[in-house]
């Protein structure tokens, strides 16, 4: 740290992102990317959009806006775009949380909420999720405190139902509750149908995941227009710019070929099925997910151990060192050569230490 660090920041702990490794080409399922290329027409309009990388971007998003728009039925002035969905939710941290609003989130979900509390002096605190992942959401009702929900939450994959969503939200009228629906295409009910019911309604979303554009950082909310302008109120007053000219055409070709991005869920979901029967079959305690990844555990293996026997031989999944799921690995839903290797690779680190 230098001496001219800010005092706010200085007992900051950043959020560790999982491994992007460049030496060595490992079967990646650590960070929840889509094994599928992005869509084509994604990728030419990104293409011919660099030719004109001398000029800003539209801030205002106004193509991507209507077409996204039009396909969640909602108005113009009820979606915003980000760099990432971690953008809105750090904006969402930074226009309705403070001292008087804190914040609340279970104790296992997304390692970025408390970094986003810390980083904007937000008191938070963590409620935990029963014995078996779940939801406690009477624990949630009435709270008096920006609530954020991933659902599907990570790293279980487990989803709450839009009942029991809305029974949160319905409860909690003078706070915001922020939905994060990163994984919601792979399986969950999104929240979106209920923005026009609830002016306390934030959900958000991202073209990572189902999209297959992690590497374009594209992310939007959808809410009752006071939200959108609040949050835009932050997005202007720091970096109006936050969706680069490629990215914002990739986007555009993403909504234009909705086919493909179906298919893949699709396929996904299926990928998902096999993979979790086959590490049943193997030993293994295996979540029932909605999104794109699993959260596994074996019976006699640590997980630590069984993360590092993958990594050594060229699989990387994603281990979190909590006391509460140490036990357990996050393993990202890839191609099924991917899941073939996995399950093929785990058989002889199982049979290796019987
Ligand atoms: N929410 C959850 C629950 C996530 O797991 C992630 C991915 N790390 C994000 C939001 C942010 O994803 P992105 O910024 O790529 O949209």
């Amino acid at each position: 740290m230098s001496k001219f660090f800010s005092e706010k920041y200085k007992d900051l702990v950043p959020y560790t992102p999982g491994e992007q490794p460049t030496e060595f080409r490992y079967i990646k399922l650590n960070t929840n990317e889509s094994p599928f290329a992005p869509s084509p027409i994604a990728e030419k309009y990104a293409k011919d959009a660099a030719c004109d990388l001398q000029l800003y971007s539209d801030p205002e998003c106004r193509e991507l806006v209507k077409k996204s728009a039009e396909y969640f039925g909602v108005d113009a002035d009820e979606i915003i775009f980000t760099n990432g969905s971690d953008d809105i939710l750090n904006f969402a941290f930074m226009a309705f949380c403070d001292k008087n609003r804190p914040a609340v989130f279970a104790d296992i979900t997304y390692g970025f909420y408390p970094v986003f509390a810390e980083f904007n002096g937000v008191p938070y605190e963590e409620i935990p999720l029963r014995d078996d992942f779940t939801m406690d959401v009477e624990k949630f009702i009435g709270i008096n405190k920006t609530i954020f929900i991933a659902n599907p939450n990570a790293p279980t994959g487990i989803a709450l139902p839009l009942t029991e969503v809305e029974r949160i939200i319905s409860s909690n009228p003078d706070n915001i509750v922020v939905v994060d629906e990163a994984y919601v295409d792979f399986g969950a009910e999104s929240a979106v149908s209920l923005i026009h019911k609830y002016d306390n309604l934030l959900v958000t979303q991202t073209f990572s995941k189902s999209r297959s554009m992690a590497g374009a950082r594209l992310g939007f909310g959808v809410a009752c227009k006071e939200i959108i302008q609040d949050l835009n109120t932050v997005r202007y007053s720091t970096n109006p710019y936050n969706i680069n000219r490629m990215t914002m055409a990739a986007g555009i070709g993403a909504l234009e070929d909705n086919k493909y991005f179906f298919d893949n869920c699709k396929m996904i979901a299926k990928n998902r099925l096999w993979t979790t029967n086959e590490l049943r079959r193997l030993g293994f305690t295996v979540l029932d997910s909605q999104a794109n990844f699993i959260f596994a555990k074996h019976n006699s293996l640590g997980g630590e151990f069984i993360y590092k026997e993958l990594k050594s031989r060229g699989i990387l999944v994603r281990h979190f060192d909590k006391e509460r799921i140490k036990d357990y690995n996050r393993i990202t839903i890839g191609s099924i050569y991917q899941m073939e290797a996995l399950i093929e690779t785990l058989g002889i680190i199982l049979e290796e230490n019987k």
